[in-house]
């Protein structure tokens, strides 16, 4: 069973993370999103500034416009989101200076950053 309400860290919920539902989840996942979380609530504390999820987890099963067939956001490890008020070009060079050694993209057209937890170095770009 998957607790929508479970707090994992002071600003998030572990069902921000569902906006697309949760067929094809796996338990395992969950320790991806708990990475992800601490991260994002490091991005927030710096900011001083609230954390909208647009993309969490993915199911296999549900197809997204763009979305990579062997896309991090499958097993959670991934994340599409923005910050209220901070631009998202700051965000961005944060998580480029203190977590580079992950997946990190922007869009500045939509106005989101991805980032995921792969632990390898991963930069590409938008066209949307
Ligand atoms: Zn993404």
């Amino acid at each position: 069973m998957i607790n929508f309400k479970q707090q994992l860290t002071k600003n998030f919920k572990l069902g921000e993370f569902f906006l697309l539902g949760t067929a094809d989840w796996k338990p395992e996942y969950l320790e991806n999103i708990k990475k992800l979380c601490a991260i994002l609530q490091d991005v927030c504390d710096h900011f001083d500034d609230h954390c909208i999820i647009t993309d969490g987890y993915r199911p296999v099963s549900v197809k997204v416009k763009g979305g990579a067939k062997f896309s991090q956001h499958l097993t959670a490890s991934a994340v599409d989101f923005h910050l209220q008020k901070t631009d998202i070009r700051k965000v961005y060079n944060y998580l480029n200076e203190k977590y580079g050694n992950n997946g990190l993209a922007m869009s500045i057209l939509s106005n989101f950053i991805h980032f995921d937890i792969r632990g390898t170095k991963a930069r590409w770009a938008y066209n949307y």
